[in-house]
């Protein structure tokens, strides 16, 4: 894994926390995108070589909406930049851990995706990422 790539956040509202996240980090965001199969809208800041990333769910039953009912807001997944996603997921595999997903997803900001299962990894979801050329 190269480096952290982004750290995910679950909001109950994305308009309030983009701006809240603009004071934070001095600088507005540069993108939104939705993903409509994770039933998420999601909002990009930079902070230097990493992101941040904030997770709005457009649907009260999807996997962002169940995490703030259950936990409350806040950090919802790490997200680590890979070169080669499929031989990440092969070599997590072959060390035990359980990937949500068998075969790599597109996610938010141009990137193939896939989450390893946070009971594996003392309770963070793990996002590995690798950006699509
Ligand atoms: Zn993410």
């Amino acid at each position: 894994m190269k480096k952290i790539e982004h750290i995910g956040i679950a909001v109950k509202n994305l308009e309030s926390a983009n701006l809240l996240y603009k004071s934070l980090l001095g600088e507005a965001h540069y993108k939104e995108e939705e993903v409509v199969s994770e039933h998420v809208k999601t909002s990009f800041f930079k902070t230097g070589e990493n992101k941040i990333e904030l997770l709005e769910s457009t649907d009260p039953n999807g996997p962002i909406a169940r995490f703030i009912e259950k936990k409350g807001e806040g950090i919802h997944h790490i997200a680590f930049d890979v070169e080669d996603i499929f031989a990440e997921m092969e070599r997590l595999k072959a060390e035990g851990f359980v990937l949500l997903n068998e075969t790599p997803k597109k996610g938010a900001d141009n990137k193939l995706v896939c989450f390893v299962h946070p009971k594996g990894t003392h309770g963070v979801l793990v996002e590995l990422c690798q950006e699509i050329k």
